[in-house]
């Protein structure tokens, strides 16, 4: 796969190598030297390169795909990595035909997460935190994006963003920390007059200059939401938090159209995240950011609309007519999303928005690296990037999206070192 992000017609553009004759000297190799990657092509060719740039062909360990398809590991773009606690429960209440909204008023959704999280101490977030790590991990997963946002106070989402970086040092998960305190409003400010606004203005005020101090969140998020922050409070909130140099991305038009999508395009966000109902004059002003070669990237949470019992999708094939990068992740979170395989997010991406099984696997890589701002450094297997890989149990990255739920990423190779080896099945 070369050359950066992809986007309208070329979004499903994977550049795939293949061959017929495996163990030929025409069979697809990449070579890769203390972390990176040195070279990618036939193997006559790869072995040519490097004999010629010096490298001692003999000291590289071979790993044989056996028939595997190979692909960059693939990199989730949007998660709620630590919490603490369980909501099995609102499957039942929303069975009964009680809405997320209706579930957060009512006092439960985020905030009961928010409550078992600001209990929790740092090794209870740690060690959730390594269990999911690594089960992203198995499913092919090389880097993730972490938000905080279940703290909602400057102590507690301290502590969320200081276990994110932790657990992306410790490894192999390479993870990003975001800070995401305008998640929703804690209880301490609801229900008194101007409670939200209260609340926004202790964002800025108190966390923000906190969390900045502290030095490891990269990102700024905000739930931009009719009946959560609006498009202004918002705005203000990532305006302020791109004056302490971290970068915005927002929860964009999940429920209904909020000015997300605008606003997105208009302060330059990496990424609007979820867009499962962005107006037109939205779509337009991000295929415009796209044009002026600074896109935002539509970040497409197809698994929870699902979990959601929805039947109205992300327009995705709106986005990407429009030229609009997509990207896909899995929003895994305890409330509306919890599922930490990327693979099964793309069988959704395929099922309900319409993407090509290329497409997704374009939407999983390079373009959700483009979405945490590291199309330089991952997403693509070309020299200088990082050594980061899958050999998958299937022969052809088609059948990824098409086994879904299935545990099909056999050798996971995390900055060329092997981090997930699983038997053959
Ligand atoms: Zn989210």
């Amino acid at each position: 796969m070369a050359g950066g992000v992809r986007r309208g017609a070329d979004q499903g553009d994977v550049a795939r190598l293949q061959t017929d004759d495996p163990s030929g000297p025409q069979a697809p190799v990449v070579a890769s030297w203390e972390g990176r990657i040195l070279a990618v092509g036939p193997r006559d060719d790869v072995e040519r390169e490097l004999e010629g740039g010096g490298y001692p062909l003999a000291r590289f360990a071979r790993l044989d795909a056996r028939g595997g398809a190979v692909t960059p590991g693939l990199i989730d773009p949007h998660t709620h990595l630590l919490f603490a606690g369980t909501r099995e429960g609102e499957l039942i209440l929303r069975q009964q035909g009680a809405s997320y909204l209706d579930i957060l008023s009512a006092g439960g959704g985020i905030l009961s997460t928010v409550a078992a999280t600001r209990a929790a101490t740092e090794d209870d977030l740690l060690a959730h935190g390594r269990r999911w790590a690594d089960e992203m991990v198995a499913h092919g997963v090389t880097t993730i994006e972490a938000k905080s946002g279940y703290g909602l106070d400057l102590e507690t989402e301290v502590r969320l963003v200081e276990v994110a970086y932790r657990l992306g040092l410790e490894g192999p998960l390479d993870i990003v920390p975001t800070w995401l305190g305008a998640h929703a409003v804690p209880p301490e400010f609801r229900g008194r007059p101007g409670g939200v606004e209260a609340y926004v203005r202790s964002v800025i005020d108190d966390q923000l200059p906190g969390i900045a101090a502290h030095g490891r969140a990269r990102f700024a998020d905000v739930f931009c939401e009719s009946g959560v922050f609006s498009a202004d409070q918002s705005r203000r909130v990532l305006q302020a938090a791109l004056g302490f140099g971290l970068f915005p991305r927002l929860h964009a038009d999940e429920l209904a159209p909020s000015g997300g999508a605008e606003l997105a395009a208009e302060i330059g966000a990496a990424s609007a995240d979820h867009l499962a109902t962005p107006s037109a004059a939205g779509i337009a002003a991000m295929a415009e950011a796209a044009e002026s070669g600074n896109p935002v990237v539509a970040t497409l949470l197809p698994v929870t609309t699902w979990f959601l019992m929805k039947d109205h999708h992300a327009p995705a094939r709106a986005f990407i007519d429009a030229g609009v990068p997509v990207a896909i992740g899995t929003d895994f979170n305890p409330g509306t999303s919890p599922t930490a395989s990327l693979p099964l997010a793309m069988s959704f991406a395929c099922i309900n928005l319409g993407l090509s099984p290329d497409e997704a696997l374009a939407a999983v890589t390079i373009n959700a690296a483009r979405a945490l701002l590291l199309e330089d450094e991952i997403g693509s297997l070309e020299s200088g990037k990082a050594a980061d890989l899958v050999i998958w149990r299937v022969p052809t990255t088609t059948q990824i999206p098409y086994w879904p739920g299935a545990d099909l990423a056999r050798t996971v190779i995390k900055r060329g070192k092997v981090v997930h080896d699983g038997p053959d099945r």
